[in-house]
């Protein structure tokens, strides 16, 4: 599976340990995803690269409590005292250019347990809960954002999928291709989307960490490259008034020994019994867990039916208004079957909402749940009777019920390190609550780059 490729990996290089590195200005940045889906991290000289993949660099414990725009929710465990540590994991290093090096971070303790919000290390904790059942699974990332110029001007001759889009901004779309491949990226396809000036690319599946470190580092590179042409890229839920959202949809396949879970069975387009108790798990829990999912301030002005957002928890093959679109295994589709989770946006944290949805499969395993019945139609179509009868469920009814309910779902505390539930929840009320009173225009242009890199 094409992945960060160790060829382009730096770690080899950071077991010299020695200051020339630094006397060429040779730096590592090591950075993480927050509890409100933005990027934090560190820079480091180059020869502290080792020293900070085993003892960290600091980060104050109110690291887990920022919001979107910086505001900290306090939860009363967590004050000015104490201490986490990011460590670099530089298994999964990449040099970037001939000076800067990435590496993802985790959060541990001083004495070196994880500390309680280290998403990479709860997306890791799932991933074993379903190898422990002999389940394997591959993970693919595709990334909507808007490439705004920083003079306003908006992007001449934009078409939804045009060929314009792309070449009236050929020098940015050539950069991002060639950095993607130079990185080992993965990149399956890029295209101008639907929203004006919105584009879209998509990223080959790897295991699950993998995955979601390479959605990682393509929003740290999109960020980069757009600033070199004078842009700047938005990855908010709504980044404009009555347009379309950005999506951050995660494609999932599952097998075990090697045999698909969810193509060449006996069930429903060949979906094994496994298969259909993994879907219905996630179809299931979805209105408990969405707020993991479709967490801002903004994502319920995205999470609207008409959206192509997967605005109801249901499934349907090929269903783009389904929160999980089946993809079946056929010629048009080289990785097999899969299914998509659209109702995810760019402001949850990657590595949470995969984990998230692991947990779902999971416990549709557990629950030894039978698929659900089938949409094939738009959802939103629907009567209430017929919801009723399909399991259709509309995901968003408002911000603070889909916390209430993240609150209280059973599962979620089941799965998440308590204090690490607290945070989430915290930092999303204390953000509605600064946007409560301001009207929808302002908190999406005060929004707009909060969870840009
Ligand atoms: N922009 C849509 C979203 O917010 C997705 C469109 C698509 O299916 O590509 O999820
Ligand atoms: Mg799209």
């Amino acid at each position: 599976m094409p992945s960060v490729e160790p060829a382009q990996s730096c770690s080899g290089s950071h077991e010299t340990n020695s200051q020339d590195a630094d006397t060429q200005g040779q730096y590592l940045l090591t950075s993480l995803i927050d509890c409100a889906g933005v990027m934090r991290g560190k820079i480091v000289p180059k020869s502290r690269a080792k020293s900070v993949a085993k003892s960290g660099v600091g980060a104050s414990p109110s690291w887990a409590l920022f919001c979107a725009d910086n505001d900290i929710a306090w939860i009363p465990s967590i004050t000015a005292v104490g201490d986490h540590r990011l460590r670099a994991d530089l298994s999964a290093a990449v040099e970037i250019d001939d000076k800067l090096s990435w590496a993802p971070a985790e959060v541990y303790e001083q004495e070196g347990d994880h500390g309680f919000w280290c998403s990479r290390h709860l997306l890791r904790q799932q991933c074993e809960k379903l190898a422990a059942k002999g389940i394997e699974m591959k993970v693919a990332g595709e990334m909507e954002f808007f490439l705004l110029p920083n003079d306003d001007k908006p992007i001449d001759g934009w078409q939804a999928y045009g060929v314009s889009s792309l070449l009236n901004k050929e020098e940015f779309v050539s950069e991002v291709v060639q950095t993607f491949a130079r990185l080992g990226l993965g990149l399956e396809q890029f295209h101008g989307e639907y929203g004006n000036q919105q584009y879209e690319l998509s990223l080959s599946p790897a295991d699950p960490i993998r995955a979601m470190d390479k959605i990682a580092l393509a929003r740290l590179l999109l960020g980069r490259i757009a600033r070199r042409y004078d842009c700047k890229v938005s990855f908010s839920a709504q980044p404009a008034l009555n347009s379309v959202g950005n999506g951050a949809h995660i494609h999932f396949s599952f097998t075990r020994d090697g045999k698909p879970l969810l193509s060449a069975a006996d069930g429903p387009h060949g979906i094994s019994t496994d298969g259909g108790a993994i879907i219905a798990g996630i179809v299931d829990h979805l209105p408990e867990l969405v707020a993991l999912l479709a967490p801002s301030v903004l994502s319920c002005e995205r999470l609207k039916p008409g959206h192509w957002a997967g605005a109801f928890a249901c499934w349907g093959m090929e269903n783009r208004e389904a929160a999980v679109r089946y993809c079946s295994a056929n010629p048009s589709n080289p990785y097999g079957a899969n299914i998509e989770v659209k109702c995810i946006d760019p402001s949850a944290n990657p590595y949470v909402a995969c984990a998230a949805v692991l947990m779902m499969a999971n416990a549709g395993l557990e629950e030894s749940l039978p698929l659900p019945k089938e949409t094939t139609v738009d959802p939103a179509l629907l009567d209430e009777t017929e919801r009723a009868k399909g399991h259709v469920v509309q995901l968003v009814d408002s911000q603070s019920a889909i916390l209430e309910r993240l609150e209280q779902s059973a599962l979620a505390q089941s799965e998440f390190p308590p204090q690490m539930l607290e945070a989430l929840v915290a930092v999303r009320r204390l953000e509605m609550k600064n946007y409560a009173n301001k009207p929808i225009e302002e908190t999406i242009q005060a929004l707009r780059f909060a969870w840009s890199v």
